[in-house]
């Protein structure tokens, strides 16, 4: 068995696992940090895989239509 890392559902943060089969952060803590990195009280728990595939608004590409200003000289 190869455990592939993944996002952590709590802080989108790379999972991966220890030896003994835990979850652990990339940056090897175990408890999440937010964006700020300051400690929150959530621990490393990956994205449950039947999760990732339907993620609300996730197939939805927003296109900027920036007008193109073409000079003829
Ligand atoms: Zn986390």
């Amino acid at each position: 068995m190869n455990p592939r890392p993944g996002p952590c559902r709590h802080c989108g943060r790379p999972v991966v696992h220890d030896p003994q089969g835990k979850p652990i952060l990339t940056s090897r803590e175990y408890a999440c940090r937010d964006p700020w990195g300051s400690l929150t009280n959530t621990h490393a728990e990956l994205v449950p895989a039947v999760g990732r595939a339907s993620v609300p608004g996730a197939g939805r590409r927003v296109t900027k239509s920036r007008p193109q200003s073409t000079v003829d000289e």
